[in-house]
């Protein structure tokens, strides 16, 4: 998609803070972060909403949780606590129609969220 932040990001059009990349997805720095850790976990695959993703896309779901771990694990929040966000379209406050999940952590996450 010519017109997404995400994609352009993926194909370093436009620079991003990466912290991990895979043959699909691609992990980087929030730019304007919620929590001390705050990655953003983006299939290369341009899915716009969750409402999207077919069962044929499972093993990016699976492989996105994976990285998650993997994450959470090396910025130190794994075993401290950590959430993981998908905001799916507007009243979730979805702004990025390229689906990603949020890695928040480093802080005291309330409950529930706002
Ligand atoms: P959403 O609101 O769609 O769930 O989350 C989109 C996220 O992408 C927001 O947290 C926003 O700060 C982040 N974001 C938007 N544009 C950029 C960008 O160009 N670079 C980076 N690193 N993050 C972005
Ligand atoms: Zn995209």
């Amino acid at each position: 998609m010519s017109d997404c932040i995400f994609c352009k990001i993926i194909n370093k059009d436009i620079p991003a803070k990466i912290v991990a990349e895979t043959p699909g997805l691609i992990a980087i720095r929030d730019v304007n972060p919620q929590a001390p850790v705050h990655i953003l976990i983006i299939p290369k695959k341009h899915i716009p909403t969750l409402n999207d993703v077919t069962k044929g896309d499972g093993s990016i779901v699976t492989d996105v949780h994976f990285l998650a771990q993997e994450l959470a694990k090396n910025e130190g929040v794994g075993e401290k606590g950590f959430r993981l966000v998908l905001n799916t379209n507007s009243e979730a406050g979805q702004s990025v129609f390229h689906i990603h999940w949020h890695l928040l952590g480093g802080r005291i996450l309330n409950w529930p969220p706002g």
